[in-house]
């Protein structure tokens, strides 16, 4: 076991250490270094933190919402104050480039920014006359306390989706962040603290299977925010939702990019390399599979192949990386894995990132398959790295149907210049959230993370109106005031 420091789970306003007597490796995956110890805390350790985020919403539910503002607009400064800080330690422990770092924490910025409209968002509806005398108004509330569950692939965007609008609403928060990237979260905690939020509302508890069932089975948490893999969404959307609690789960994908013969070609390859290899692959909204019209594959495939062979792997923090490492040895493995499936099942490699792995980090280079067919593992799994599955269609009705036989339905993406396409595309691809020629469909702040089929379970998405819904019950006051007589 190495020397590197210990962190400490925050509870209460204080850095505590857990009870734990287990800890686990966190690495700089560029370079294989370990950089901190993680402790996989304890259910007695979750137990402390729901109750002091159950003592604490005992006040801050009270506190007027454009106070509660007033915090979410200092933290916003602070966060901007810090970008630069905050990406470099994004690209440390996930291995993402710098640039893409930057990206997500301009996102979890304005995360921020749209929870900071709180006053306005949490307002109720009434109705003067619902009858002779009588009138209703709806007014909302905060539930309590709310568990946030986070992958690793996004230390500071997805926590970001949860705890600004949810303590902005009046509840308080326990984040559980990834046990891979827990070393964002120290800084978010401590920049939310200074902007004046009171000790107990935002705690953050570290580890895995134990805090994560401790959140789903305390009767004190009301509700839980979930971001990973579908087997895990899954388990947390049933045994939350077995005990009562709100659950919202968003899990994984396999999205798919529609290249139409009329396509600006140069355009969508700057656009598929970038969704497909950025980030390691490790996104959920990475361009997965491209199907693309006869009339144009083969050159689309020799100019895929050209550029895929342009791309910079290496350390995040050097200049004009794109692809950085993947998260850890296993994830590297498993992606070995599923090249030696891939050519095992019969399609063919165009570009195979084993040639090209790098051995300081947990590098694999960029792989393309064409050939795939849908009966195919690689074009089944969620292989959440750098492969892409090229397939040849006849046109777009075809391309949709290949599509719309995944069992995730996160994104989809078309690349044409004809409206009457995008159209059709739009009526008939099953996915919650569509590119128009662009290549990661992300919504912002404003708008839900929309997926559907096995890439969400629930009903209320994160982010948008829904996040306020979900963080929020109603009260509907029916009163009648009998007219007064007069003289
Ligand atoms: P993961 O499912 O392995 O882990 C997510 C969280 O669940 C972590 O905090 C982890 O500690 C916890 N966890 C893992 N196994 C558990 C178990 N058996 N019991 C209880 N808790 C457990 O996911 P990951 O590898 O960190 O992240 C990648 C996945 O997240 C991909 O599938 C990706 O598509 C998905 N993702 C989805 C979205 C979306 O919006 N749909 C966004 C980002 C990531």
């Amino acid at each position: 076991m190495s020397q590197a420091v210990k962190l400490k789970n925050y509870i209460n306003g204080e850095w505590v250490e857990s009870k734990t007597t287990k800890y686990e490796d966190v690495y700089n995956p560029a370079t294989k270094e370990v950089i901190a110890q993680v402790p996989i805390s304890t259910k007695e350790d979750i137990d402390y933190a729901i109750e002091v985020a159950a003592k604490a919403f005992e006040t801050w539910q009270k506190v007027a919402v454009p106070r509660r503002a007033r915090i979410l607009f200092n933290y916003q400064q602070l966060l901007t104050k810090h970008k630069e800080e905050l990406a470099n330690l994004i690209t440390m422990e996930n291995g993402k480039s710098l640039t893409e770092a930057r990206g997500e924490v301009q996102r979890g910025i304005e995360n921020v920014e749209f929870a900071a409209g709180a006053p306005s968002l949490m307002m109720g509806d009434s109705l003067a006359s619902i009858a002779t005398d009588v009138e209703a108004t709806n007014y909302r509330y905060p539930i309590g306390v709310v568990g946030g569950i986070a992958p690793f692939n996004f230390p500071m965007m997805v926590p970001c989706w949860m705890f600004p609008m949810a303590i902005a609403l009046g509840n308080t928060f326990i984040l559980k962040p990834s046990e891979r990237t827990p070393l964002l979260t120290e800084k978010l905690v401590e920049l939310f603290t200074e902007a004046g939020l009171p000790k107990g509302v935002f705690n953050i508890v570290h580890g895995a299977h134990d805090v994560v069932n401790g959140i789903l089975d305390h009767p004190e948490v009301r509700a839980v925010s979930f971001v990973g893999s579908k087997p895990v969404g899954e388990y947390v959307f049933k045994r939350g939702s077995e005990n009562l609690k709100r659950v919202q789960s968003l899990t994984g994908a396999k999205n798919h990019t529609i290249v139409l013969n009329d396509a600006d070609l140069d355009d969508t390859i700057t656009n598929i390399i970038s969704s497909a290899f950025g980030s390691a692959g490790e996104r959920c909204m990475a361009c997965s599979v491209v199907t693309v019209e006869e009339g144009i594959a083969d050159e689309f495939l020799a100019k895929l192949k050209e550029r895929t062979g342009n791309i910079k792997m290496g350390n995040g923090l050097d200049d004009g990386i794109l692809l950085g490492p993947v998260i850890r040895e296993e994830n590297k493995k498993r992606t070995i894995g599923y090249i030696e499936k891939g050519i095992e099942e019969g399609a063919k490699v165009v570009c195979d990132g084993r040639e090209c792995a790098l051995e300081e980090g947990f590098f694999i280079g960029p792989t393309i398959f064409e050939d795939v067919t849908t009966d195919m593992v690689i074009w089944k799994d969620e292989i959440f790295a750098p492969v892409l599955s090229v397939m040849r269609v006849k046109n777009l009705k075809e391309a949709i149907e290949v599509a719309n036989k995944s069992e995730f339905a996160n994104g989809a993406c078309i690349f044409t210049t004809n409206a009457i396409s995008i159209r059709y595309f739009r009526e008939h691809i099953h996915a919650g959230m569509l590119g128009v020629n662009l290549g990661v469909p992300a919504p912002m702040a404003f708008f839900p993370f929309s997926g559907w089929k096995s890439s969400f379970f629930g009903t209320l998405h994160a982010n948008g109106k829904d996040s306020v819904d979900f963080y929020t019950r109603k009260k509907v006051v029916t009163a009648r005031y009998p007219s007064p007589k007069f003289e």
